[in-house]
C-alpha cells in the first residue's frame, strides 16, 4: 500500500515560512492499494494539489473513493476544488458519517451554496455518489474498511484500512476520553480502551496530535489529542509506526521537531514516531513475520440508518439538576425520545415501551450510588435488554471511578464539565450505534416440528442435483437476477440445496432473509434492503454480496415451512403480481421434487 500526505495541518491552512517542512495544507491523504484501489482520506485544502496531480497523471477515467472523517472545514475545504470531480466519465464515491438530520450530500452542498461558492454540487461532471456511514465494516475494492466513531464535537469517524497484508488507521480529530490519558498516563478504560483496540497492531497509525499535554488545560473538550496520549495508546496497542497528524497551526517546523523528539523519548523504541509531512510518500509493507491480528468487532454496519431506527428512548436518571437538564437537552436536541427516573426503584420499574436503547445514569441517584443501578440492570432487570449501553454521568473526573464503573458494567462515561455540543455528539454516537443493527428472525412457533420434518427427509448436505438446479437456473433467467437459490433453514444456518449465482453453500441463520420468509405463507418481498430496518445493516446487505432486493416463497415438507425458493438482486426493485405468480409456480415444482 502506498500513501502520500497532501495536507497535514489541523484547523486552518497555515502555509508560509514557518511550516515549509511539515506543510501548511489541511488534512488530505492519498492511499493506493497494490491492485490500484484509490482512496482519498479527507479533502482539506491539500485536496487541491492532489486533484491537480491526478488530472495531470490521468490516462483513463478514475474510479476513486473519498473517505471523509467529518465535515468540519479543515476536512472538506478542498472538496469544491478537487479537479477530478469535473472530469467527464470519472466516478467518485464519497463516504462520511451520517448525521441524524441531514445527509452528507446536503452538508457538502451547504458549503457550495452560491453565497459561499460560485459552483454548486450539481455542476460536477464526474458521476459522484454520496454514502452516509455509521460505525461498521465494509469493503471498497480490495480494501477492508472499519469505521469507528471518534471523540469530537462533531460526529467523526476514524478508518481502519486493511489491504496488501498491512493495516493503516486514519484517526484524526479525536480527544481522549479520560483526562489522565490526555496527560499521558496510560489509563485505558471503556471507550479509550476500545479506541486502542481500533488501532491495535496497525502497521501505521495516522493520528490527530494537535496539542501537547502542557497545552491541554486550555483545550479540554475541543476534540483533539495530545501527543502524549497518542503515544501512550499506540504503545499499548502495539502499533508499528505512528504518524503525528493534524498539526497545530501555531506550531512551526522547529517546534514540531522537538515534539517528535519528545514523543520518541516517551515511546522508548516501542513505536517509531514521526510527524506527517506534506509531500511525503510512504510505502507500507508487511513485516516479514506475520503479526498477531488485532481483535475486532466481528460484524458491523454501514450506510443509511433508516429514520424508523432512530425512534429510540433514552432513559436519564441522575440527581444533580443542572447536569440532568443538560443531558436531557442533549437527548431531545436530536429528536430522540426521553424518559426520566428519579431513583433506583423508578429505573428498575419495567419500562412500558420495552428496554430503552440507552441509559444515562448519574454517579449519584436518589441519594444512592448510581453503580448499584448499573449492576442491577446488568444482572437482568425486568424489561431491560441486559446489554443496553449505560453511560455513567459523573460530575467530576474524580467521581467517574472508572475502574469500579467498568467492572459494574458501565459502557462509557460523560464527565462534567462538558459542552452541549459534546454531549449531543456523544448521545448521537451511542444512539446510532444502537441503530445500526439488523434483526435476526425469531424461530417460528412450530420450529421443533419444522426441523423434524426437514431432517427426516435427509435432504440436507447432499451433492448438487440437476432436478433442483434446473429450477434455480430458470428462476434466475426469468427474473433477470444475479442469484436464485433453494434454501433450507436449519437450526442455526441456512443451507443452499441449489444455488445459481453464488459460491457460498451456507450462511448463519441470523443473516438469513429466508429465516424471515418462513414465518409466513405468502411470498416475502424486500424491495430495498437498505430502506428496511430489519435488513439495512445486515452484513450481507452492507458487505458482499450486497443484497438489496429479496423475494422468497416458502417451500413446504409435510406441511411445514422448511425453506424457500428465493431470488436476490444487488439493486432495489419492485416485484409485481405476475412475478409473484411465476415465483409461486416455480416453488410448487421445488416442492414436488422435495416430496
Ligand atoms: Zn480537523
Ligand atoms: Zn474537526
Amino acid at each position: 500500500m502506498r500513501l502520500r500526505f497532501w495536507g497535514t495541518r489541523g484547523s486552518i491552512a497555515k502555509p508560509g515560512p514557518t511550516t515549509i517542512r511539515y506543510g501548511g495544507n489541511t488534512s488530505c491523504v492519498e492511499m493506493r492499494s497494490a491492485a490500484g484501489t484509490l482512496l482519498v482520506l479527507d479533502c482539506g485544502t491539500g485536496g487541491h494539489a492532489l486533484g491537480q496531480a491526478l488530472v495531470a497523471a490521468r490516462t483513463a477515467p478514475y474510479r476513486g473513493h473519498m473517505l471523509i472523517t467529518h465535515t468540519h472545514w479543515d476536512h472538506i475545504q478542498g472538496f469544491p476544488f478537487f479537479a477530478p470531480l469535473f472530469l467527464e466519465g470519472d466516478q467518485w464515491d464519497v463516504y462520511a458519517p451520517r448525521g441524524l438530520r441531514e445527509s452528507l450530500r446536503e452538508t457538502l452542498a451547504g458549503q457550495m451554496q452560491y453565497r459561499y461558492f460560485p459552483v454548486s454540487l450539481e455542476q460536477f461532471t464526474a458521476s459522484v455518489r454520496y454514502h452516509d456511514l455509521v460505525e461498521g465494516v465494509f469493503t471498497i475494492g480490495d480494501v477492508r474498511v472499519t469505521a469507528r466513531y471518534l471523540n469530537h464535537p462533531a460526529l467523526a469517524l476514524g478508518y481502519r484500512l486493511e489491504v496488501d497484508g498491512v493495516t493503516v488507521v486514519y484517526a484524526t480529530d479525536h480527544e481522549p476520553h479520560s483526562r489522565a490519558l490526555a496527560h499521558g498516563a496510560c489509563e485505558l478504560e471503556g471507550e479509550d480502551r476500545r479506541h486502542a483496540e481500533f488501532l491495535a497492531g496497525a502497521d501505521l497509525v495516522i493520528h490527530d496530535a494537535q496539542y501537547t499535554a502542557a497545552e491541554y488545560a486550555g483545550k479540554v473538550g475541543w476534540g483533539h489529542s495530545t501527543v502524549e496520549s497518542v503515544v501512550a495508546v499506540a504503545v499499548a496497542a502495539r502499533v508499528r509506526r505512528l504518524a503525528l497528524f493534524h498539526h497545530e497551526p501555531l506550531r512551526d517546523d522547529d517546534a514540531l521537531d522537538r515534539v517528535v523528539e519528545a514523543a520518541n523519548r516517551q515511546a522508548d523504541g516501542a513505536v517509531e514516531v514521526f510527524a506527517a509531512a506534506e509531500g511525503t510518500t510512504l510505502d507500507v509493507t508487511p513485516l516479514a513475520a506475520p503479526r498477531a491480528t488485532a481483535t475486532q468487532s466481528p460484524l458491523a454496519a454501514k450506510t443509511s440508518v433508516p429514520d424508523e431506527m432512530l425512534d429510540q428512548t433514552v432513559l436519564v436518571a441522575l440527581d444533580e439538576r443542572e447536569l440532568r437538564e443538560r443531558v436531557m437537552e442533549a437527548v431531545m436536541a436530536d429528536g430522540l425520545k426521553l424518559s426520566t427516573a428519579a431513583d433506583r426503584d423508578a429505573v428498575l420499574t419495567p419500562p412500558p415501551s420495552g428496554s430503552p436503547s440507552l441509559l444515562m445514569v448519574g454517579d449519584r441517584l436518589g441519594g444512592g450510588d448510581g453503580l448499584d443501578v448499573v449492576r442491577a440492570v446488568r444482572r437482568g432487570a425486568d424489561g431491560y435488554d441486559k446489554d443496553v449501553p449505560i453511560v455513567l454521568v459523573a460530575s467530576s473526573e474524580a467521581r467517574a471511578a472508572r475502574a469500579a464503573a467498568a467492572q459494574a458494567g458501565v459502557t462509557d462515561w460523560l464527565v462534567a464539565p462538558f459542552s452541549m455540543l459534546y454531549a449531543r455528539t456523544r448521545v448521537r454516537a451511542w444512539a446510532l450505534r444502537q441503530a445500526c443493527r439488523w434483526i435476526a428472525a425469531a424461530a417460528p412457533p412450530d420450529e421443533a416440528e419444522r426441523l423434524r420434518a426437514l431432517r427426516a427427509r435427509g435432504i440436507l448436505d447432499t451433492p448438487p442435483e440437476e432436478r433442483f438446479d434446473r429450477i434455480t437456473r430458470l428462476a434466475r433467467r426469468l427474473f433477470g437476477v444475479p442469484a436464485a437459490m433453494v434454501t433450507l433453514v436449519d437450526a442455526d444456518r441456512q443451507w443452499f440445496k441449489s444455488r445459481m449465482g453464488t459460491d457460498v453453500s451456507e450462511t448463519p441463520r441470523d443473516l438469513s432473509f429466508c429465516a424471515h420468509a418462513i414465518q409466513q405463507d405468502e411470498i416475502f418481498v424486500v424491495p430495498d434492503a437498505l430502506a428496511d430496518p430489519r435488513f439495512a445493516d445486515n452484513p450481507v446487505v452492507i458487505g458482499e454480496p450486497r443484497v438489496r432486493f429479496y423475494a422468497g416463497r416458502p417451500v413446504h415438507v409435510d406441511g411445514r415451512r422448511v425453506g424457500t425458493l428465493c431470488v436476490v438482486d444487488s439493486r432495489p426493485r419492485q416485484f409485481g403480481d405476475e412475478e409473484l405468480k411465476a415465483l409461486d409456480d416455480l416453488a410448487v415444482l421445488v416442492e414436488k421434487e422435495l416430496q
